[in-house]
């Protein structure tokens, strides 16, 4: 499956604002957006043009995929599937980002960055309902029991990962059990539970058109 593999930060820097995709760096002084918040390029710096319209709504999107690590035609299919329900297409939209296996993982402290998360599925270190699942956009459900298996729990990222979570509050749609590293779906995500710097009423207007 094709995936972007360039330097993460550059991502960051090219939206203008912090995409959280490399865990506690992002929150220390080393992030380089706090130095050097431009796009990144040998002209980087002199591109000033204020963004609106269109390229406003292009930039929520690519932001919104970024942070998630969806490509183009993945992301596009969750926009058709929201559009198709009833109920908020923008909120809908967020819902199926939330609810992927990579970013539950992440939000359940398996790892300290989506990325992180990815490759732990990837790799088959992760289960649904005591079986193995490495499908990173598979859509978790309410009861789901999401773990680290047993052979995984001692790496440096999990370990890491739970650190940093029991710090920081979790999702109220997610429980998590730190002595087993497995964590359960209470509910499926609302958009007020998803704290994320994303207007996705600019990326339902872009699709729409
Ligand atoms: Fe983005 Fe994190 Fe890199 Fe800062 S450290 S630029 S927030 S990925």
């Amino acid at each position: 499956m094709a995936r972007y593999t360039g330097a993460v930060c550059r991502l960051c820097r090219r939206e203008g604002t912090k995409l959280f995709l490399k865990g506690t760096k992002c929150t220390s002084d080393r992030c380089p957006i706090e130095k050097r918040n431009f796009p990144p390029g040998q002209h980087g710096k002199d591109r000033k043009a204020k963004i609106v319209g269109y390229g406003l709504q292009l930039h929520e999107k690519q932001k919104a995929k970024r942070m998630y690590f969806t490509l183009e035609g993945q992301f596009r299919e969750y926009y058709e599937k929201a559009n198709r329900a009833s109920g908020v297409t923008g909120e809908l939209l967020i819902q199926q980002l939330e609810r992927r296996l990579d970013n539950v993982a992440f939000r359940l402290g398996f790892a300290i960055a989506r990325r992180q998360a990815r490759q732990l599925v990837r790799h088959g270190h992760v289960t649904v309902n005591g079986r193995k699942v490495n499908i990173p956009s598979y859509q978790v459900n309410v009861g789901d029991e999401i773990a680290v298996r047993e052979s995984a729990k001692k790496f440096q990222i999990v370990e890491q990962g739970a650190q940093f979570t029991q710090q920081n509050p979790l999702p109220v749609w997610l429980e998590m059990n730190f002595e087993n590293l497995s964590g359960r779906v209470l509910s499926l995500p609302k958009r007020a539970d998803v704290n994320l710097p994303i207007n996705e009423q600019l990326i339902v207007e872009l699709y729409s058109k």
